[in-house]
């Protein structure tokens, strides 16, 4: 169980030295940019980045400030990209912090919050669907693939439900590496929504069924999708007190393969430029910047071209963090903003590893009326399978 600390927290709120470096910072490269994707694309209020959150944080904690839905506001318009966190010099984690006092003041009501929390817990998907369809997927991979094995892929609820040539992509590249793996009958959510909006006594009772179900499948390893299931079930399940077999991010499975050679592939064109867009929770939270860019620079006839921000100090696309539900205009204008910094660059397609900022950068990339290709890495590399 999550356990807070409240004056700890509050003592870690209190480090904050106000200097403003996560508004914008000034940068060797490129002078002085912005660093919250939040600021940059909303009315550029103090409490639309991380001091002023801060601020608010504190005043609600303490007191000074009346506990209202209104007053709660920025510490939901933040998508805890943790982009502030990678340049704060203080010595504390602003991202974190923001997490723990969405779950120590989560008798705010938050409407938007609660009722996807209760939608988890009801049908097992924050997408009040019946969780059979998950699986649906499997019927047009054109082969078998069990319910149990030592290898588990688990598709999660945005790539099961919503994206689920993810899901096939994979399912073909494994099978032409000749990885025998399995799929759950019926998935249980990771509850990572959950977890960061401060619903956790739900995340934890959640989690719990989650892991019974993975001991009962006798998996010793499991492969995913989503940036947000690999932070949820790789950083936060221990916390949670709760044991999972090993977990890998996909990408981090295929760049072995890759590596190994064993797939055999055919250029997608003629130096096609594709960008990389970093999802926060598989690259600042959980290290993973190469094996990505690795499998696109593996594709024969792709050029990988970076966008100006990437790899640790890349723009968030505005899904996460619970903001895409919480504000969904802004959350796209922050994609649209992504889908910008692409087109800069002059890059054709827009390849990333997390269904939930496909989904988003999609919108965004609508929003602006941009012709570019949004895609998974998995996509891509198994558009190039002979
Ligand atoms: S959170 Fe960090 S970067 Fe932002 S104002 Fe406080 S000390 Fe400065
Ligand atoms: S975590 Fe990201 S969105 Fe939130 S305040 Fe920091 S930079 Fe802005």
């Amino acid at each position: 169980m999550i356990e807070i600390d409240l004056d700890e927290l509050v003592e870690n709120l209190m480090q904050c030295r106000r200097c403003g470096i996560c508004r914008n910072a000034v940068y060797e490269d490129r002078g002085f940019d912005g660093v919250c994707p939040v600021w940059r694309n909303s009315s550029g209020f103090e409490t639309s980045f991380m001091r002023g959150r801060i601020q608010v944080a504190l005043a609600l904690l303490d007191g000074t400030l009346e506990k209202t839905p209104e007053n709660a506001e920025s510490l939901f318009t933040c998508t805890l990209c943790g982009n502030c966190t990678e340049i704060c010099a203080a010595e504390f984690d602003p991202t974190e912090c923001l997490e723990k006092v969405r779950a120590v003041l989560n008798d705010i009501p938050n409407d938007v919050h609660d009722t996807i929390a209760e939608k988890i817990m009801k049908y097992d998907n924050p997408y009040e669907e019946d969780n059979k369809i998950k699986r649906n997927w499997v019927k047009e991979v054109g082969f078998d693939v069990p319910t149990t094995g030592e290898v588990l892929y688990y598709t999660g609820c945005t790539a099961g439900m919503r994206l689920p040539n993810i899901a096939k992509s994979t399912a073909k590249i494994l099978k032409a590496a000749g990885i025998d793996f399995a799929v759950l009958e019926e998935e249980p959510c990771c509850g990572s929504v959950m977890l960061r909006t401060g619903r956790v006594e739900d995340a934890q009772k959640n989690a719990e069924k989650f892991v019974e179900v993975i001991k009962n499948s006798g998996a010793k390893k499991i492969l995913v999708t989503c940036a947000g299931c690999l932070k949820t079930l790789r950083n936060d399940y221990p916390k949670l007190g709760l044991e999972l077999p090993e977990i890998l991010h996909i990408t981090e499975a295929l760049q072995e393969i890759v590596q190994g050679k064993k797939l055999k592939l055919k250029p997608l064109g003629k130096g096609v430029k594709v960008t990389y867009h970093d999802p926060c929770h598989l690259s600042r939270a959980a290290g993973v910047y190469d094996d990505p860019r690795e499998i696109i620079r593996s594709i024969p006839g792709v050029e990988l071209v970076e966008m100006e921000t990437n790899r640790n100090t890349a723009m968030c696309c505005g899904a996460g963090g619970g903001l895409r539900s919480y504000d969904a205009e802004l959350s796209k204008r922050m994609a649209a903003d992504r889908v910008k910094s692409a087109m800069e660059i002059d890059a054709e397609i827009i390849a990333t590893a997390c269904p939930f900022c496909e989904n988003n950068l999609e919108a965004g990339a609508k929003q602006i009326e941009s012709k570019i290709r949004v895609v998974d890495v998995v996509d891509l590399l198994a558009e190039s399978l002979k």
